[in-house]
C-alpha cells in the first residue's frame, strides 16, 4: 500500500520534479570532508527522503507512519529513502537500539539498499564535517563561543512576549571564538561551561532564532565514536546538515518542528553561502504526527513501562512498539493499511486504536486459514455415540478460497465446547445448548441437549446430549432438522492443548498522558488474561496468522512458546468488542 494519492507532500514532489529541481544534484556518502562533498559526482534527478530515528529506544506505531511515508514516497517516485541514525545524543543511545530499529524497518518490508548501494547512515559519521562547518561559521562571523552559564543564557533569551538580550560574548573576535571552540573539542572545559551559538537575532519573534546553541560540551562516550568527542552538535543544527550531506530533497518531519524550519533554512543557506554546501538545498515539510488512543508513544514513557516492570519488555504484546505489535501478531500489511487509512495531514488529530484492529481484520480475512479453538472448555458428552467410535469431519481451510482445500478432524463421543455455549436456564434469545434444545455441532451433527453434571459447588462439569444420526453436515439429511444455534467443538481425545493470551487495552483512558494525572494511574490491571484451551488437531501454528472460528485472529508467540508448550496471542477479536 503506497502513501495516499492526494496529499500535500505528493503535490510538492510533483512540482519539484516538473521543475527538474534536482537534476545534477551532488552528494557523497558518507562525506569525509566538506571539500570532497563539493567534488562528488552528480547523482541524477531522484528524490531522496530519509527516516531519521534516534537510537534511544524501540520504534513505535508512530514511527511506522513516518517509515511508511518516507520509504513509501521514495518507492512511489523511484527515489531513495535513507535510514539514518540521528545519534547526536550519546547519553541515551545504545547499539542495542540500533539493532532493534534495523530489525523493525526490515520487518515492515522496507530496504535502504537501492541499485546495489546501501543507504544506511549515521549522523556520527559526519562529526568531523560538522566540526569543520562550525569552524567556518565562526570564521565568517555567524557563530560565537558564549561563556555565560546555562542559566544566564536562558534568562537573556527573553520570552515569547519580550525580546532577548545580546550576550556579552556575542561580538568577540572570531579568532577568539575559534580558539575557545578548539579548546572545547580538546576537552579543556567542563560540561556547560562554554557553548557555541549561532549568531542570528536575539530580537527575533521566533525563539529558535535567538542565537541557538549549536554545540555543547558533553564528556560522555558515544556508542560509535567512543571517546573521540566531548562536544556534540545540537539536533536542530545537525539535522539540516545531515540532510544536505546526503542530498535529501524532501525532509519530512512532524508538526512540532514547524517553528524550527526558519533555523533549518538559516543553517543551510548560511553554509551554502560560505561554500560548505551546494544548492539545491533540502526542504523541510511537516505533517501531523500519529496519535493513537489507548497507548502512549513517547519513548520516555515506553521506557518507563519497561524499566518499572509494568510490561515484560519492549516487545511485550501489549506494547505499541513495532516489536510488540509484531509479537502480538499484527502484520506489516495491516500496519501499512492502517497508515494509508489514517492519511497524511497538516493538522493534528487522534486516531482510534480500533482502526488498527480493523486493518488487521480486513487484511487477514481474505487470507487467514481457519481452525477451531476452545478457550474456556467444558466437556460435552454425546451419550448415544459409541465409546470407541470416531469419524472424520471436514471443513474448508478458507471459506472463500476453495483451492485451499479441506481440513479433516475427528469427531468422537467426548468433545470440548465453550462453557458459555451451555446454560442450564437459558436467558431470552439464547439459542445454544440448554436442556431440551437442539443445536448443530459445526461440521458434524445436530445434537439435542439432555442435561448436565455438576460438582458440589454447583459448577457444570459435563454437558450431555444425544446426536441425531441423519443430520451429518454435507449429507442430504443435514437440513432435515432446523436449528437456530451452531456450536464449535474439538474432540477431547484428539485436541492439542494450548496456552492462549487474550489481550485488552493497556490503558483504561483513551489518552492516558493527556490529563494531569500520572499516565501510570490509567494502566489497565486486566490487560492480559491467560487461558488453557484446546486446539483443532493438526493446526500448524507457526504457519502464520490463524482465524479461530468465532474467536478472532491468533498468532504464535515465538518468545513465550516452547516446543512442548505452544503459546498463542489473540491479535484481535472478529468484531470490535471493546466497551467504549
Ligand atoms: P519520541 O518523541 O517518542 O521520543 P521521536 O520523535 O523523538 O519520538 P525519533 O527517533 O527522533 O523519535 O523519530 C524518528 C522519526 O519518526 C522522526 O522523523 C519523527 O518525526 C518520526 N515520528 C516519531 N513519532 C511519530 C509519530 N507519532 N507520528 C509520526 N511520525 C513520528
Ligand atoms: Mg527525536
Ligand atoms: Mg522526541
Amino acid at each position: 500500500v503506497a502513501p495516499s494519492t492526494s496529499n500535500f507532500l505528493r503535490q510538492a514532489i510533483d512540482a519539484d520534479l516538473r521543475n527538474n529541481k534536482f537534476a545534477g544534484k551532488r552528494w557523497q556518502r558518507p562525506p569525509a570532508t566538506a571539500q570532497s562533498l563539493l567534488e562528488a559526482p552528480p547523482d541524477g534527478a531522484r528524490i531522496r527522503t530519509r527516516f531519521p530515528p534516534e537510537p534511544n529506544g524501540f520504534l513505535h506505531i508512530g514511527h511506522a507512519k513516518s517509515i511508511w511515508l518516507n520509504f513509501g514516497l521514495a518507492k512511489e517516485y523511484d527515489g531513495i529513502c535513507h535510514l539514518r541514525f540521528d545519534d547526536t545524543n550519546p547519553e541515551k543511545e545504545e547499539q542495542a537500539y540500533v539493532d532493534a530499529i534495523i530489525d523493525a524497518v526490515h520487518w515492515l518490508g522496507y530496504d535502504w539498499n537501492v541499485d546495489g548501494q546501501s543507504h544506511l547512515f549515521f549522523a556520527s559519521d559526519y562529526f568531523d564535517v560538522m566540526f569543520e562547518f562550525a569552524c567556518k561559521l565562526i570564521e565568517a562571523g555567524h557563530a560565537y563561543v558564549d561563556e555565560q552559564s546555562p542559566e544566564q543564557m536562558r534568562e537573556s533569551r527573553g520570552t515569547l512576549t519580550s525580546p532577548g538580550r545580546n550576550s556579552p560574548w556575542r561580538d568577540r573576535p572570531a579568532a577568539e571564538s575559534l580558539e575557545r571552540f578548539t579548546q572545547m573539542r580538546a576537552g579543556q572545559h567542563p560540561n556547560g561551561s562554554l557553548a557555541l551559538r549561532a549568531r542570528i537575532d536575539m530580537q527575533s519573534p521566533n525563539m529558535n532564532m535567538r542565537d541557538p546553541v549549536i554545540y555543547r560540551i558533553r564528556h560522555a562516550p558515544h556508542h560509535r565514536t567512543a571517546d573521540k568527542w566531548c562536544i556534540y552538535p545540537m539536533y536542530a543544527w545537525a539535522h539540516p546538515i545531515e540532510d544536505a550531506l546526503e542530498g535529501i530533497t524532501h525532509s519530512i518531519c512532524t508538526l512540532e518542528f514547524e517553528d524550527q524550519r526558519p533555523f533549518y533554512d538559516w543553517t543551510l543557506e548560511t553554509l551554502a553561502d560560505i561554500g560548505c554546501l551546494s544548492r539545491p538545498l533540502p526542504r523541510q515539510y511537516e505533517f501531523a504526527r500519529l496519535n493513537v488512543s489507548y497507548v502512549v508513544t513517547s519513548k520516555r514513557k515506553l521506557l518507563q513501562l519497561v524499566k518499572e516492570g509494568h510490561v515484560s519488555g519492549w516487545d511485550d504484546p501489549r506494547m505499541p512498539t513495532l516489536a510488540g505489535l509484531r509479537r502480538r501478531g499484527y502484520t506489516p500489511q495491516a500496519l501499512k493499511l492502517f497508515c494509508e487509512r489514517t492519511g497524511v495531514s497538516k493538522s493534528n488529530s487522534r486516531i482510534d486504536y480500533s482502526l488498527l484492529d480493523q486493518a488487521l481484520r480486513d487484511s487477514q480475512d481474505p487470507v487467514a486459514p481457519r481452525a477451531v479453538a476452545i478457550l474456556d472448555p467444558v466437556k460435552l458428552v454425546i451419550t448415544n455415540w459409541p465409546e470407541h467410535e470416531e469419524i472424520l469431519c471436514t471443513a474448508p481451510r478458507h471459506p472463500h478460497i476453495p483451492e485451499a482445500g479441506q481440513r479433516e478432524f475427528p469427531f468422537a463421543r467426548e468433545v470440548w465446547i465453550e462453557r458459555e455455549d451451555f446454560e442450564e436456564v437459558p436467558p431470552k434469545k439464547y439459542f445454544r445448548l440448554f436442556p431440551g434444545n437442539m443445536v448443530r455441532l459445526k461440521y458434524a451433527y445436530v445434537v439435542k441437549c439432555t442435561g448436565c453434571v455438576k460438582d458440589e459447588q454447583g459448577n457444570v462439569t459435563e454437558v450431555h446430549a444425544e446426536y441425531l444420526p441423519d443430520t451429518r453436515s454435507g449429507t442430504p439429511g443435514a437440513d432435515s432438522v432446523k436449528v437456530k444455534g451452531t456450536v464449535t467443538w474439538v474432540s477431547a481425545r484428539h485436541a492439542t492443548p494450548v496456552k492462549l493470551q487474550l489481550y485488552d487495552r493497556l490503558f483504561r483512558e483513551a489518552y492516558p498522558d493527556a490529563g494531569d494525572a500520572d499516565f501510570l494511574e490509567h494502566l489497565n490491571p486486566d490487560s492480559v488474561r491467560t487461558v488453557q484451551g484446546w486446539l483443532e488437531p493438526g493446526t500448524d501454528l507457526k504457519a502464520g496468522i490463524w482465524q479461530f472460528e468465532r474467536l478472532g485472529y491468533f498468532a504464535y508467540d515465538s518468545i513465550d512458546s516452547t516446543p512442548e508448550n505452544p503459546v498463542i496471542n489473540r491479535v484481535t477479536t472478529l468484531r470490535d468488542t471493546w466497551a467504549t
